[in-house]
């Protein structure tokens, strides 16, 4: 498995777009939505306007179908972490090892080259109907987000520490999570390459003119999302350590309303209840992972 996807138009130019897919192992469709994105681009052979790539994320987690194989490589994307994964890539876990490999990559691009810039990381959910952005201001990328068509999620990468979209935050990228959906379901791949293609078009990198037919998505989109708000706040998250236990209720969606004292999950202390009337968003329905759920208004 090839760390790059693909590369696609000059790289002397004035946007960069960096596109990760399979961050997290059982996460294929972020995958999948690249080398779509990028076939497509290299059949038709649109003029482009910058330079866009994309990047496998947790190679050796993707090979196993899991999450993960040792710790979170969306996780630890610290410059502390990121120094050891330059100097000592074997010696620590072998996520370590994937970031050293994937900074191989990133190395290689001249960042202050580009006045432009963004990075966008592709996930799936556990949970069904979670279509969405996280990002951590609204401002800096209006139009680029009005056109998503999905909730956008304020607060929340505030909670998780050491993401990838914070090391391009820091670099100076317009920097976003893109969630597509539930894991194995085709309609996740299809809402990761809209995008995709949208972030192309909206970054003026291609001209929508060449683009594949987008309207089933679009559309799709529009009638699942067009009633919520367009931005959401986090309230909550509820946090697992290890041992706890948990077990989320079953029968939970992403954007289900809950209300305050409604019964979300147990773990070996007892039940676990709303602390707002609010929108519930990853209830977690898998083995691994840390956040149980958030709650968002
Ligand atoms: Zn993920």
């Amino acid at each position: 498995m090839e760390r790059i996807i693909g590369k696609y138009g000059p790289p002397q130019s004035d946007t960069l777009i960096i596109c990760i897919g399979g961050m997290h192992g059982n996460e294929p469709a972020g995958v999948k939505a690249l080398e779509k994105v990028f076939e497509f681009l290299y059949k038709h052979r649109p003029p482009a306007q910058g330079r866009f790539i994309g990047v496998r994320g947790n190679i050796s987690a993707i090979q196993q179908g899991k999450r993960m194989i040792h710790e979170d490589l969306n996780r630890i994307w610290s410059e502390a972490n990121i120094k050891l994964a330059r100097e000592s890539p074997t010696l620590h876990s072998p996520e370590i090892t994937e970031l050293n490999q994937i900074f191989k990559v990133l190395d290689e691009i001249p960042f202050a080259a580009y006045k432009q810039k963004i990075f966008i990381d592709l996930h799936t959910t556990s949970g069904d109907n979670g279509t969405f952005v996280v990002a951590n201001e609204y401002d800096n990328a209006k139009h680029l987000f009005e056109s998503f068509k999905v909730p956008i999620i304020l607060g929340l990468d505030q909670q998780l520490e050491s993401l990838a979209i914070h090391y391009f935050i820091r670099h100076g990228f317009i920097s976003f999570a893109f969630e597509g959906g539930l894991h194995q379901a085709a309609q996740s791949v299809d809402n990761l390459v809209w995008g995709i293609w949208t972030t192309l078009a909206q970054s003026g990198l291609i001209s929508p003119v060449f683009f594949p037919d987008l309207s089933q998505t679009s559309q799709h989109l529009h009638q699942k999302f067009s009633r919520l708000p367009s931005i959401l706040h986090l309230e909550h998250l509820h946090k697992i350590h290890e041992n706890d236990q948990f077990k989320m209720k079953l029968g939970f969606k992403n954007f289900d309303k809950v209300h305050y004292g409604q019964l979300l999950a147990e773990d070996k202390n007892g039940p676990i209840y709303a602390q707002s009337n609010s929108y519930l968003l990853m209830p977690l329905y898998q083995t691994q992972g840390s956040d149980g759920f958030f709650l968002v208004k």
